[in-house]
């Protein structure tokens, strides 16, 4: 059979009665499809799968554990053959045949009247693949098709809007490099009507967006102030009453120093249904883009993430405790002699990170002593990481004598020598 002698159409099987010949692996496998589309499946067989027989059990199905007889066809709309012995399934074909009901032949592929495709559905979409009556090439086809859908690689935007109303998901958009946003949240980007976005996060991403998605920028620009958190939350909450699809993409995570919480809530008070998808934090990440774990064996075992110095004093004040700072540029003096206050060496080596993953990304690296003047020298902007504690020891943009320090797990037996 040629392939374009096929008619591809869809059955709405809801609540119509079929019917499944056998009750090995293939007919459970048919059998669930059928049930998946709400069909009235009966199995003949004189022996069924554990699966098949659970389902009659539970009512899901009912299976008459006999062989096949012609009669078992009588108001059916649609049946299925697959009992391994193909002079059987060439019988019920056959009398399908003849009374003009659909029937798929497992045994012989050639001769079918119906074929069953490979399917996936993602989100309200389902895909069908048959591919010259090869299943394998068919499978893998339907695989690749459904991991574009679900990466966002392929336009699932709807072009209709349903009557209900629209959602929002709060999608954290990663450090910057588009790269580094999740699978969900890309997938989510590709099917938004509107996007409302900040300054930071995976702006390339932007562009690939459908002509006709509306970007609101609530971010700051140069020049500009940003949209109050209360102007966001109401843009969020009337987009998706008007029956959009939201996305609010944020960067890093919408949970960590990201007020994600607040607009998660606004939502939620306001009837609209939300999805908060986590990104990769900047506070992890960005420290990452120049080398530096924030814990790593032998040099921490833990972190803290802050923003300004107030919060410092709560922090342990130790080389091996790596304190993270989000948005303290501004206040970096402060902060190092709030830690110094609080009996960190002044010794300890201190990083920052200027738009980490982006093409204008910099380091610099110094000590809690050192670090306030340096970064004025070289004009240390926002936005920025600053990384403090003995793990910025290992970045390979630390100066050389920073790495004489004692790093055990790498070379365990190198005698130990103290860096000031
Ligand atoms: N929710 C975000 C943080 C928002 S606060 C997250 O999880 O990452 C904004 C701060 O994040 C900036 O001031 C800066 O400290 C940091 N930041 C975000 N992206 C950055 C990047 N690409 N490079 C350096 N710092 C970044």
């Amino acid at each position: 059979m040629a392939i374009q002698d096929i008619y591809p159409t869809a059955l709405r099987l809801l609540g119509r009665p079929v019917l499944v010949v056998g009750g090995g692996p293939v007919a459970e496998r048919r059998a669930k499809g059928l049930l998946d589309a709400g069909a009235k499946v009966t199995v003949v067989a004189p022996i069924a799968t554990e699966t098949l027989q659970g389902f009659d059990a539970s009512g899901l199905l009912s299976w008459e554990a006999r062989e096949y007889r012609t009669s078992d066809l009588d108001g059916v709309w649609f049946v299925q053959t697959a009992t391994g012995t193909s002079a059987v399934d060439t019988q019920v074909a056959a009398d399908a045949e003849a009374q003009r009901i659909w029937c798929v032949n497992a045994s012989d592929h050639e001769a079918s009247a119906a074929w069953t495709p490979a399917v996936a559905v993602v989100d309200d979409v389902k895909i069908a693949i048959n591919a010259g009556g090869d299943p394998r090439r068919a499978m893998a086809l339907r695989n690749a098709v459904a991991t574009a859908l679900e990466t966002g690689d392929l336009p699932l935007r709807r072009h209709r809007k349903p009557g209900a109303g629209g959602s929002v998901a709060l999608v954290g958009g990663g450090p910057g490099d588009s790269g580094l946003i999740t699978v969900r949240g890309r997938r989510l980007l590709g099917q938004a009507d509107v996007v409302v976005a900040d300054r930071l996060g995976p702006r390339e991403l932007l562009k690939e967006l459908a002509p006709d998605v509306r970007v609101i920028e609530v971010g700051k620009t140069p020049g500009h102030h940003p949209v109050p958190q209360l102007e966001i939350n109401r843009i969020l909450v009337d987009e998706a009453l008007k029956g959009n699809r939201v996305v609010r993409l944020k960067g890093g995570d919408p949970y960590v120093l990201g007020r994600g919480g607040e607009e998660a809530e606004f939502c939620r008070q306001n009837g609209v249904e939300v999805e908060v998808v986590s990104g990769v934090t900047s506070a992890i990440s960005v420290p990452a883009a120049a080398g530096i774990p924030v814990t790593h064996r032998g040099l921490a075992k833990g972190f803290s993430v802050v923003t300004g110095h107030e919060e410092l004093s709560e922090v342990p004040a130790r080389p091996d405790h790596t304190v993270v700072l989000l948005m303290g540029v501004a206040q970096l003096r402060d902060s190092a002699a709030a830690l110094a206050g609080s009996g960190l060496p002044l010794d300890t080596p201190v990083g920052i990170v200027e738009n980490g993953y982006l093409p204008d990304q910099r380091v610099t690296i110094g000590t809690l002593g050192s670090i306030a003047d340096q970064a004025e020298a070289v004009g240390v902007a926002n936005p920025a990481v600053i990384v403090i504690g003995d793990v910025v020891r290992v970045s390979p943009f630390a100066p050389q004598h920073f790495k004489t320090a004692d790093y055990s797990t790498i070379t365990p037996n190198r005698p130990r020598v103290r860096s000031n």
